[in-house]
């Protein structure tokens, strides 16, 4: 076998034999809903898009190269991907999911356990005790996220993934906060990991869609087949999109990383923050497990202020350069107050619960110049002194 391409190689590699017609280096899109057969008899490659299709395929192998997967489906939105992933369960099946999961997950998961589709169990998974405790009833996946967002905790993947497999449960991760340059967790023990291609991987913030993966052949023949009768597949053009901006992936985010560390560096040292959650910061929880899974921090981070919410809305109020909205991974850096934007799905217990406070923001680091984001930030902490 050949030894595996690197990411940035990965994700340059032009392909032009998908167009057998005119080898065109930038890929063609085809919308088409279908596609001629030669014969009755004679079913063809792609034969119809919600079912298969070109543009489809190119971003589910460059996805697939890239996690390690051996396969997978393209969806049309990150909620999509976690929605299949959910859908093949059995009646009744049990899923564990971190207390402080992506906001709509979380509403999924209980929308779902109110029909008594499935039921669930939310835990801190950084905490053992709590892991074990909920891992003694019989379960059949287990979900992670790490980063978790918005606090930035981690989870040791490698040891949760190998608990739940000697119980007989799936694991999957949500890797949409690193991207699988960042971390890979199929690598990891996992058996399938989703992503909103919505956010860095497309990185143009112009477009919604989802991905689903998995290490085992035959969980992405099962997959294709859920995706497929529920009607969950992403576009042509969608998915021409997000091959595109894959292309500048590498670049994207070591830049972004850089600035965030930059960033995170610089709010610790200010006396209005009670903390910074960033995985770059020596003094951050699970400095070793980032060392052990993580191929480097990312591009988030989120901080507390002192003073509630008053003080959250006076501090974005500020910003002149940072973009209030929630969504992350874009080119342009992003502010939010999870509480009320990215978690408002999630009852305010819940939230306490998971440790995010009316003054907790949460940052998306973009590609601007550095020191014009620590200086709009400062206007955000002028505007509380004065
Ligand atoms: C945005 C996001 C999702 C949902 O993706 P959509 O594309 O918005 O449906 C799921 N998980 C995480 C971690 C996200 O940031």
């Amino acid at each position: 076998m050949s030894k595996p391409k690197k990411p940035c190689t990965i994700v340059a590699a032009a392909h032009p034999d998908l167009d057998p017609a005119y080898r065109s280096v930038g890929p063609a899109i085809w919308p088409t809903d279908t596609f001629e057969w030669a014969s009755p008899a004679e079913k063809p490659a792609f034969d119809y898009s919600r079912t298969v299709n070109p543009n489809r395929a190119m971003l589910i192998r460059t996805l697939s190269e890239l996690e390690g997967a051996a396969g997978g489906v393209v969806t049309n939105s990150g909620q999509a991907a976690a929605l299949l992933a959910f859908l093949r369960l059995p009646a009744g099946a049990r899923v564990i999911a971190p207390h402080d999961c992506y906001g709509g997950t979380y509403r999924l998961l209980e929308a779902l356990e109110r029909q008594c589709k499935i039921r669930c169990t939310f835990v801190d998974q950084t905490n053992d005790a709590a892991f074990d405790r909920a891992i003694e009833d019989e379960f059949a996946l287990l979900w992670i996220e790490t980063p978790s967002n918005p606090l930035m905790r981690i989870t040791d993947i490698r040891r949760r993934a190998a608990a739940a497999r000697s119980r007989g449960a799936l694991t999957i991760a949500d890797n949409t906060l690193l991207s699988p340059l960042r971390q890979r967790p199929l690598d990891l023990g996992c058996d399938l990991v989703c992503h909103s291609t919505t956010k860095v991987l497309n990185g143009h913030a112009d477009l919604f869609g989802g991905a689903l993966l998995a290490s085992d052949p035959a969980m992405v023949e099962e997959l294709e087949w859920w995706s497929n009768a529920g009607g969950l597949n992403g576009s042509a053009f969608d998915s021409s999109q997000i091959v595109r901006g894959l292309r500048t992936l590498p670049l994207r985010i070591d830049r972004q990383e850089a600035t965030a560390t930059r960033i995170a560096e610089w709010l610790a040292e200010r006396p209005e923050v009670k903390a910074v959650y960033y995985p770059g910061l020596d003094s951050s929880d699970g400095a070793e497990l980032v060392a052990a899974q993580q191929f480097g921090p990312g591009f988030m981070l989120s901080f507390e202020l002192r003073g509630g919410k008053p003080v959250a809305d006076r501090f974005v109020g500020a910003l002149d350069l940072i973009t209030l909205a929630s969504s992350l991974g874009g080119f342009s850096t992003l502010i939010c107050t999870p509480s009320t934007m990215t978690h408002r799905g999630m009852p305010v217990e819940a939230q306490e619960k998971a440790g995010i406070s009316a003054d907790l923001l949460r940052l998306s680091v973009g590609l601007e110049d550095p020191d014009d984001l620590i200086a709009d930030l400062n206007r955000g902490f002028t505007r509380l002194g004065s």
